[in-house]
């Protein structure tokens, strides 16, 4: 999951690091109630959408309160890199002196957590990482360790943070590194952190992502979750208890286990279909979740479905009845092949055939069938 700068800012002052003063607008007729609290200085007006490098595509301005209406019209509704803007971020401007960058991530490649600081920080810093990577510098963490102070001077020292601010910037890093591990960050970063004209700290920007895996022992991020159109039928399958991720192909796909719902469509592709999903049903013969499937599936435009089930502790008679009740509820329109086998697969095959449904023998024959009806409707 990831956040939001605002959300991210306020997960910032509950561990104490220091963020700019900031209210969220959805609308010009919000900034005009709120503009006046800024007196004379200037506004920055920042676009809350998730995608990096918003300050170079022009997601983010700072501007003389006079123009801060004009600006905010601008921005709302405005298409950041495939993503439109609908909530924008209003903040007292900071006065910037210099910036640097500070970030703690998930490192798989080593696993452990990795630390990253420099002095070249802002919007130039992926460039900086290929030309100058010796000004970024990293320290890992052994989760089981723990951040130490040997880490925390490593760190404030290599990336050369002012001496009359390297105990803010410890300070600051471990609560960013608490934050990061209390609440199962895979991503936390300050780009820019910044020292003010007055020679103070501030998190001018905040990233922060969550480790999907870890939601269950998070309720909190329920409120935090925005269902957009990218990931509507993922949050929807979700809740009906099915793994769900959207592809690019037509044939729609309901599988029972995620290591057999892989080869199904590895095998989909090696006969030129292309599935539409990855759909995990699991290990029931449930026929809601059957329904569900099958309403996340026919929201997309897809062209065949492919019911692919392995019958082993789960009995494929009472995966047909599963499949019988969901078909009867449902309206569905483009053909449907079903392969069953394991388990009761004769009391299957014969329910279903007796309902009027095709019913593959093999895998490979199911596929094959599936691919052709699929592609006979182009
Ligand atoms: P990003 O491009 O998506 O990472 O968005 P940021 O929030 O990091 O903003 C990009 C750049 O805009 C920063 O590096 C700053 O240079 C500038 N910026 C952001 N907030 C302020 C601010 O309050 N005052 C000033 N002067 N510049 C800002
Ligand atoms: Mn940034």
């Amino acid at each position: 999951m990831k956040l939001h700068e605002y959300q991210g800012k306020e997960l910032f002052s509950r561990y104490g690091i220091n963020t700019g003063q900031g209210q969220v607008i959805t609308s010009v007729e919000e900034l005009e109630k709120i503009k006046d609290s800024f007196g004379n200085s200037k506004i920055v007006l920042k676009s809350q959408v998730h995608v990096g490098g918003r300050g170079k595509a022009g997601g983010i301005k700072v501007v003389e309160p006079s123009k801060a209406i004009e600006t905010a019209k601008s921005l709302l509704g405005m298409n950041l890199k495939g993503l439109i803007v609908k909530k924008l971020l209003v903040e007292k401007a900071i006065d910037i002196d210099k910036e640097y960058y500070l970030g703690i991530i998930q490192d798989r490649a080593n696993k452990c957590i990795t630390i990253m600081a420099s002095a070249m920080g802002g919007v130039d810093i992926e460039e900086v990482a290929v030309t100058n990577p010796e000004k970024i510098i990293k320290v890992s963490i052994d989760p089981t360790i723990g951040l130490c102070d040997f880490h925390v001077r490593n760190i404030v020292f290599g990336a050369e943070f002012p001496t009359d601010l390297r105990n803010d910037a410890m300070d600051m890093l471990k609560k960013l590194y608490k934050l990061f591990v209390e609440n199962d960050c895979t991503l936390a970063e300050i780009n820019p952190l910044v020292i003010t004209k007055d020679n103070k700290l501030i998190a001018a920007d905040a990233k922060v992502d969550m480790d999907d895996n870890a939601d269950f022992r998070h309720p909190e991020w329920q409120e935090m979750k925005e269902i957009d159109e990218t990931n509507k039928l993922e949050i929807l399958a979700k809740n009906s208890g099915l793994s769900y991720v959207e592809l690019e192909g037509d044939i729609g796909c309901v599988v029972n286990g995620a290591g057999l719902a892989m080869a199904t469509m590895d095998v989909i592709k090696y006969n030129g279909g292309r599935p539409a999903n990855f759909l995990d049903i699991g290990g029931s013969s449930n026929p809601q979740k059957v329904v569900s499937a099958m309403n996340i599936l026919m929201s997309k435009p897809i062209k065949a479905i492919l019911f692919n089930i392995f019958g082993g502790i789960t009995r494929c008679d009472d995966v047909a009845k599963g499949l019988l009740t969901a078909f009867e509820q449902l309206d569905v329109k483009v053909p449907v092949v079903i392969r069953l086998t394991g388990t009761n697969e004769d009391i299957a095959k014969e329910m279903l055939e007796k309902a009027g449904y095709k019913v593959g023998n093999s895998m490979d024959e199911a596929v094959k069938e599936v691919v052709a009806l699929a592609s006979s409707k182009n």
